[in-house]
């Protein structure tokens, strides 16, 4: 694999085109590439989130130096997952700061992870990392999902699981993650009815600060079978298929991204 040659293809099809979002956890990572990917598909009106302020300016300020022409529909609102209370109030900001307009698409992207080793993991790291990745994503779903019923909105919600959780899972996160799965497969059941299509995108190895990688460092990854870590870019261009006009009639999956992890067998395990 020859860095120097490498390149990604960037999502340039405006396929998004009237969509307003809303990503959970834009300031980094995955949910900063749906959020700038998004926005080169012609979404209208863009929403980041994040829990600081600093962080959110930030993020704000390269979307929109990057999209000039949308500069006033990009917006930003301080959400906490460890908060549930404050949900519904950051949802009533949300709406606000999108001038009151549609919510067509939902992604539920922000998340954490936390190394931890069974036998030793205490109730606050499994709390924690539950309260995170499972339990947040459950109460703000309900709300967006209310919503787009009430409203008749047939719109579109995206899960950010894992491909971890696809392993036996063992770890709080693999197991937050495996919750995340099971409530895409549940929620699309439940909404399809309504016009809702909801799925999930399950990354392998994705080269972002969550795996402490930053512009400069390499993305071989001799431990895949791509050789390579996902860049968060790839799994973006995923995300604006499934929730365009295009990912309509896929319901209920969760689409691994992984370069090949996920088809490692017994046969590759020497006996
Ligand atoms: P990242 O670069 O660390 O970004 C995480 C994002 O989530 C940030 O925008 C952060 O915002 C937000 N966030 C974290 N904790 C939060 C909390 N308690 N309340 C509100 N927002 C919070 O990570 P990433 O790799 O892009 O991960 C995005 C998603 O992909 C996660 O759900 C992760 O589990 C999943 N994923 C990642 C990989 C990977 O290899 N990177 C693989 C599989 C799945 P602030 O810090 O600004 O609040």
């Amino acid at each position: 694999m020859n860095e120097i040659t490498f390149e990604i293809p960037v999502w340039t099809q405006k396929v998004l085109t009237g969509k307003n979002a809303v990503i959970t956890g834009g300031t980094s990572g995955i949910g900063f590439a749906i959020a700038d990917t998004f926005l080169n598909a012609d979404c209208s009106n863009v929403l980041i989130t994040s829990r600081n302020e600093e962080r959110l300016s930030e993020s704000l300020r390269k979307l929109r130096e990057k999209h000039p022409e949308k500069a006033i529909h990009i917006s930003g609102v301080i959400l906490d997952l460890g908060k549930p209370d404050g949900f519904t109030d950051a949802f009533l900001k949300m709406r606000e700061a999108m001038g009151d307009c549609r919510i067509d698409i939902w992604v539920n992207n922000a998340g954490i992870y936390q190394d931890t080793k069974f036998g030793t993991v205490s109730e606050e790291e499994w709390d924690r990392l539950m309260d995170t990745n499972l339990k947040a994503q459950y109460f703000l779903s309900q709300i967006i999902a209310n919503y787009m019923i009430e409203e008749k909105i047939e719109g579109n919600i995206l899960h950010i699981c894992s491909s971890s959780s696809y392993r036996p899972s063992i770890d709080p996160y693999m197991l937050s993650k495996l919750g995340m799965s099971g409530l895409t497969l549940g929620m699309a059941k439940m909404l399809i009815p309504h016009g809702i299509v909801v799925n999930g995108i399950a990354p392998g190895r994705t080269f972002t600060p969550m795996l402490h990688k930053q512009e400069g460092d390499s993305i071989l990854n001799t431990k895949t079978p791509a050789g390579r870590y996902i860049l968060p870019q790839e799994i973006a261009n995923l995300a604006v298929f499934l929730t365009s006009p295009m990912g309509r009639m896929i319901v209920g999956d969760v689409i691994k991204m992984t370069g090949g992890s996920a088809v490692t067998t017994y046969d590759d395990v020497r006996y």
